[in-house]
């Protein structure tokens, strides 16, 4: 089946084009600066170079279509026509309480993801744009929503629920969420093949660690708790975001400093996390050079970061009663040695322990880093969001079209 995936920003439209029976990439792209100046699109076929043209994007649906004609161009495309494409599938940031798995795009689904835009203003809009731009550009081929939400919709009350009084939970639905959930799900999935083992009987902590970052306790298959909340905001410190603060501080620095929500929120978003403790960058490349010349806030900044990752793998282990592997992935998961050798130093009570050699080995290949004798695995396995969002897509396309299997 081709599946076209589909990742709409606020003003970008990242695509990866599928044969989704063998997980080829047939093109990826991507529009940028949509509705602004300079606007562009680039494409990239299997095996070539990527091309990139400046082109007028007034909105989503000219981006779409922009994407489509690259896709169907005689001489970059890879298919003749728009009727080759099977199915669509969009990431979709907040499914809310409603979903707990994905969904094939319909009126009423649709509008239950507009009643979650307060949960992700800044996501959901976008999302649905780029759903709509997509229905416009392809009417009739099937489209589905995959939520990064839906896999964390397995945890119990008692993992979800945040201390405060009731009634906002009934009124707002305010209560832990967590996100990254196809990455985690993708890398639980992956883990349990590696391993050899049924994953309903295994209990992983899954370390999603890139600009934003999360963590996730899956016992028998089913996330039982993660460490993004309501919002992404939640969790470790990451590039730019704070993660768990005292909440307290937050009224202390809206008095001390003068700030009104908007300022609060920029502080805590943007000009916190790696960046803010260092003051030299959110990039973890450029933490490690800082504090390989001596920059001793660069170092805290990694310290703090890999602390609080070893402290949430010890609290999973602690929820889930045990721990069989600890899976790193993203960015800094796949790429940062030292981020890994650091967030499992003092494991060793819970069967966990590096090979230094294979940890400091290859890059971008799913890697088993356990010290020879240690009893719980340490594992490498490159996440892909697209191609997890790919076969969701035809899994419910087919389910869609043979409801009787
Ligand atoms: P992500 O958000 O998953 O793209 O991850 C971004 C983070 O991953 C940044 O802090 C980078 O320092 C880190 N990262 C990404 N690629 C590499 C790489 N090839 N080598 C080292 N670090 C990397």
């Amino acid at each position: 089946m081709k599946v076209l995936v589909i990742n709409a920003g606020s003003s970008s439209l990242k695509y990866q084009f599928f044969e989704s029976d063998t997980g080829e990439v047939l093109a990826k792209g991507g529009a940028e600066r949509i509705a602004l100046d300079d606007s562009t699109i680039t494409h990239t076929r299997l095996g070539e170079e990527k091309i990139s043209i400046d082109v007028d994007l007034p909105d989503h649906k000219e981006a779409m279509e922009q994407v489509l004609a690259m896709l169907t161009d005689p001489e970059h495309g890879v298919i003749h026509s728009m009727m080759e494409i099977d199915a669509v599938g969009h990431r979709v940031v907040h499914g809310g309480e409603k979903f707990s798995g994905s969904a094939l795009i319909t009126p009423s689904v649709k509008a239950a993801i507009r009643v979650c835009i307060p949960l992700a203003p800044l996501h959901n809009p976008p999302n649905l744009t780029g759903i709509e731009a997509c229905e416009a550009a392809m009417p009739g081929v099937p489209q589905v929503a995959v939520f990064d939400t839906a896999f964390h919709q397995t945890m119990k009350p008692k993992a979800y629920m945040y201390a405060l009084p009731y009634a906002l939970y009934e009124e707002f639905r305010i209560r832990r969420y967590g996100f990254h959930g196809t990455s985690h799900r993708y890398v639980a999935e992956r883990a349990a093949e590696m391993l050899g083992r049924p994953l309903e009987e295994l209990k992983i902590v899954t370390c999603h660690l890139g600009n934003g970052s999360s963590i996730a306790a899956v016992k028998n298959g089913k996330c039982m708790d993660t460490s993004m909340g309501l919002t992404p905001l939640a969790g470790i410190c990451m590039g730019t975001r704070c993660g768990d603060i005292d909440p307290a501080i937050v009224t202390f620095l809206m008095e001390k400093e003068g700030l009104d929500m908007k300022g609060i929120d920029a502080l805590m978003n943007k000009k916190s996390g790696v960046l803010g403790v260092s003051g030299v960058s959110s990039d973890f490349r450029d933490l490690e050079d800082a504090a390989a010349h001596g920059n001793d806030r660069a170092r805290l900044a990694m310290d703090i970061f890999c602390y609080q990752c070893r402290k949430y793998i010890g609290a999973y282990a602690a929820a889930m009663g045990g721990v069989d592997a600890v899976v790193f992935t993203a960015g800094i998961g796949e790429n940062n040695s030292n981020v890994r050798r650091d967030s499992i130093r003092g494991l060793e009570f819970l069967g966990l322990a590096i090979d230094d050699s294979a940890n400091d080995g290859l890059r971008g290949v799913a890697m088993d880093l356990s010290a020879p004798g240690s009893t719980a695995k340490v594992l490498i396995i490159p996440t892909n969001e697209e191609l997890a969002i790919a076969r969701e897509t035809q899994k419910i396309v087919s389910v869609a079209a043979n409801p009787e299997g």
